[in-house]
């Protein structure tokens, strides 16, 4: 009775949930927690989005759509796909599903065979790691240096790949480092990829539009064409248009891959769902001008925030793109707390932050960076400068 499958045995919860979670318990007991563990916008959906999908509603467009997606939304796709990176797909290459999460774990699951790799370059987006686990493939985490910007370089590509690479994860801008690949990075992967045609590229695109600037957005599949017929490119409307609760993803690629991607949801979740379809329609065609003024917020916070962060002792540099901060908090390692607690590794740092300075941030060891928290700074303004004299408060003791 209540047995736990084997599979499920060597999988980790999602430590972002689990560090968010903590903060809303510790909130619901009545402490003045900031949180800077979510990796959401706090900006409202859009207007129009939200009217769109109340008259979706009202007009009985609640039942289940296609398995893959409305042909409207489907259409609205593959035009975004086209003009904003430059990629084509036809129709039965492209799949909506339950967020860009939905879509990167279907394509695992519908494409690995245990024993078959995954390269993804370090640190990395918590999930990554188990959803290939969860598919029974072997996770190739492959570190990249703080010196390089926290990118993978050709070098260490090509010496990670092997005859059973299966998938190169791309994550650009990059959760949790910030970092933006460049054209000339990824025409250099890109050389390394068109040797070895057994390699499929998955490109976790969710944070395209949100780049400050000094690298701007590429697929790489748009840099290397050739490279299209194996680019699963992954993209939802979470993060550009506020929508994380909407849950609404897609991804184009490979018509075989996307049939059984397609396969797998019609057994599935059927479909995603009817309104936020709708809701996702009128994001995907509607203004787009908040886009630039979110930017220039975030941008306005990572200003603010980082020369507090690198003042308290962490290390830091400015990310180019998504809203997190990667932090190292190697100089405290080895302190121990006003309240007692020794900090031996950044688990323990951030518990420290938390329970004693009442900021809740995520371990870097859950994205592949021991060493180091990510905090985000998708909060307002005025909080996030608490939560920077909180951490500098309790860091300044820590080093007394
Ligand atoms: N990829 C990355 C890198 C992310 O950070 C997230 C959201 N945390 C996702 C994918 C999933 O986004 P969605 O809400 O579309 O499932």
């Amino acid at each position: 009775m209540n047995k736990i499958s084997s599979r499920m045995a060597a999988v980790l919860p999602s430590a972002s949930s689990a560090a968010s979670a903590r903060a809303r318990e510790l909130k619901a007991a009545g402490r003045d927690i900031i949180n800077l563990s979510v990796g959401e916008p706090d900006f409202d959906t859009p207007e129009h989005v939200i009217r769109a999908a109340s008259e979706a509603m009202s007009a009985g467009k609640t039942r289940y759509t296609n398995v893959d997606g409305t042909p409207e939304l489907k259409a609205a796709v593959i035009r975004k796909f086209k003009d904003e990176n430059g990629l084509d797909f036809a129709a039965n290459q492209i799949v909506v599903g339950t967020g860009a999460k939905q879509v990167i774990f279907n394509v695992l699951l519908a494409t690995l065979d245990a024993g078959d790799e995954v390269i993804i370059p370090a640190p990395h987006w918590v999930s990554y790691p188990d959803m290939v686990r969860i598919a029974e493939g072997t996770p190739v985490v492959v570190e990249c240096r703080a010196e390089d910007g926290f990118k993978l370089s050709a070098a260490t590509l090509k010496a990670a790949i092997t005859e059973k690479t299966r998938w190169l994860v791309i994550n650009s801008p990059c959760n949790p480092t910030g970092a933006v690949y460049g054209e000339a990075d990824l025409r250099a992967l890109a050389d390394v990829l068109l040797e070895h045609p057994q390699v499929g590229i998955l490109s976790d695109d969710i944070y395209e539009h949100v780049v400050f600037g000094e690298t701007s957005f590429h697929s790489i599949a748009a840099v290397e064409p050739r490279l299209l017929e194996r680019t699963v490119a992954v993209n939802g409307v979470s993060k550009a248009y506020c929508m994380t609760g909407w849950r609404l993803g897609y991804g184009g690629g490979p018509a075989e891959v996307m049939r059984e991607v397609r396969k797998l949801q019609s057994q599935s979740t059927s479909c995603a769902s009817s309104i936020s379809q709708a809701g996702a329609l009128a994001a995907l065609e509607g203004p787009q001008d908040h886009l630039e003024s979110h930017r220039a917020v975030y941008r306005r916070r990572r200003d603010l925030v980082l020369p507090k962060l690198v003042e308290a002792g962490l290390t830091c540099e400015a990310p180019e793109g998504a809203f997190y901060i990667l932090a190292g908090c190697h100089d405290f390692l080895g302190k121990t707390s006003a309240a007692g607690t020794k900090i031996e590794d950044d688990a323990d740092f951030t518990r420290v932050i938390l329970e004693e300075g009442e900021v809740a941030m995520v371990p870097g060891t859950a994205f592949g960076a021991p060493g180091y928290v990510r905090l985000s700074f998708a909060v307002d303004d005025a909080r996030l400068m608490e939560a920077a004299s909180r951490i500098a408060k309790i860091c300044s003791a820590l080093r007394a």
